[in-house]
């Protein structure tokens, strides 16, 4: 661990292994299994203060630093990754209603979603705009007192729970000057007549996160749901999607970290031709490559947090930490299946399922081709 971390850090991840060993740990396999949402962990979480960690008390978060958040969700990825994705989407959400909201909204939907009683999603992807998200196709029309939307969202986190809302989703408002689409952001509170959520998706990997469609059709929300400036919506999206950056990092440092410590625990009891697997060079390696990339992976991402909290640029630091951490965690989870042999690929066996778990972190919040093309731009504009 970094020198420099303080008592307050040390105890804040104490806390969170006890509650990811003893409590997450043993449903871990149930959940993948059955793609189950854990209603009584996420009820825990908030309990717990996990969920709203970063956020001002006013609103019923903790107060805390995002270096702390960061610890929080490192040490739930480590145990699972779908149960720290839930509270990484969740402060997506968050972070937008913090910054944006009034003081009504953060009252009505900001408080709920930090205290762990509702889980909050965020609707930018939609089938055929991903990377590009300036493409999406969804309109929201003003008629009188209240926005019409219509159109569809895919791939949604936190969607289709019974504790799922409200979604914030950007919607096409306008044509700007130049021709481009003007897109604005709108709170669509779970339950609004025309808002359905669609199919649930099976996944490789996060399976115990609720990932859904979501369809509007003719869904009509008070005007007063627009969140923040009409036509900001993009802006605002970018302006947040670096702290969830350094987020998903986290639960690519959680894999990391957790892959070296099943893999240590693994050859120190697995023999073969008589000997302890610890005794193999070749494995060996592999673990000294894991604990490099997982210290640097660290630094990295404590670094740009840090940053985050001392209210300094961090953009640059939180994709290169999101693209050095995720990669190196897909790297980590495939060399301790290598060193599990057979039972590496059972799905009983935790670093099974960090496998599918640290892929889908290579595509969220922005691909590795996307952290590669923001990290480049800025180079070259030197
Ligand atoms: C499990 C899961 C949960 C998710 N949760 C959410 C959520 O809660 N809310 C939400 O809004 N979205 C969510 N997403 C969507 C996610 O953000 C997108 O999948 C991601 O942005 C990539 O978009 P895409 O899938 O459309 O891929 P595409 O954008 O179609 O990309 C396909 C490939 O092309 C590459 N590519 C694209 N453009 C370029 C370029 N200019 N140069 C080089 N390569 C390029 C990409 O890197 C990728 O390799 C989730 C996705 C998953 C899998």
């Amino acid at each position: 661990m970094p020198h420099w971390l303080t008592e307050e850090h040390t105890m804040i991840r104490e806390a969170v292994r006890r509650f990811a060993e003893n409590e997450i740990a043993p449903v871990s396999e149930r959940l993948w299994e059955e793609e189950a949402f854990p209603y009584d962990i996420w009820k825990r979480s908030g309990e717990l203060g996990f969920t709203g960690l970063p956020y001002p008390e006013a609103y019923g978060g903790g107060g805390g630093s995002w270096l702390s958040f960061v610890i929080v969700l490192e040490e739930l990825a480590r145990v699972d990754c779908a149960v720290a994705n839930s509270l990484m989407a969740n402060s997506s959400v968050a972070s937008l209603l913090n910054a944006y909201g009034d003081e009504a909204q953060k009252q009505l939907y900001l408080r709920p979603i930090l205290e762990g009683r509702k889980i909050g999603s965020i609707g930018l992807t939609e089938p055929n705009a991903g990377s590009d998200a300036a493409n999406i196709a969804t309109k929201a029309t003003l008629d009188g007192e209240h926005w019409i939307i219509n159109g569809a969202k895919t791939f949604i986190s936190n969607s289709g729970t019974e504790v799922s809302g409200p979604v914030v989703i950007a919607a096409v408002t306008g044509t700007r000057e130049d021709g481009r689409k003007e897109i604005s952001n709108f709170i669509v509170p779970s339950g609004t007549r025309g808002f359905t959520t669609g199919r649930k998706l099976n996944k490789i990997g996060w399976r115990a996160s609720s990932t859904c469609e979501l369809h509007f059709d003719r869904c009509k929300i008070p005007a007063g749901n627009l969140l923040g400036t009409r036509g900001h919506g993009l802006r605002q999206t970018l302006t947040q999607i670096s702290t969830g950056r350094i987020l998903i990092g986290a639960l690519g440092l959680g894999i990391l970290q957790g892959s070296l410590d099943r893999s240590r625990a693994y050859m120190k009891e697995r023999t073969a031709f008589g000997k302890a697997l610890t005794e193999f060079q070749s494995l060996q390696f592999k673990l000294a490559d894991m604990a490099t990339h997982a210290h640097a992976a660290r630094l990295m991402l404590y670094d740009a947090a840090a940053a985050r909290d001392a209210g300094v640029r961090f953009d640059q630091q939180a994709s290169m930490a999101k693209l050095f951490t995720t990669e190196r965690a897909m790297e980590a989870a495939h060399q301790a299946i290598q060193i599990h042999g057979g039972y590496g690929v059972i799905s009983e066996y935790p670093v099974a399922r960090a496998f599918g778990d640290a892929k889908v972190l290579e595509i969220v919040e922005g691909t590795s081709e996307i952290q590669r093309m923001i990290i480049s731009r800025e180079l070259l504009a030197q």
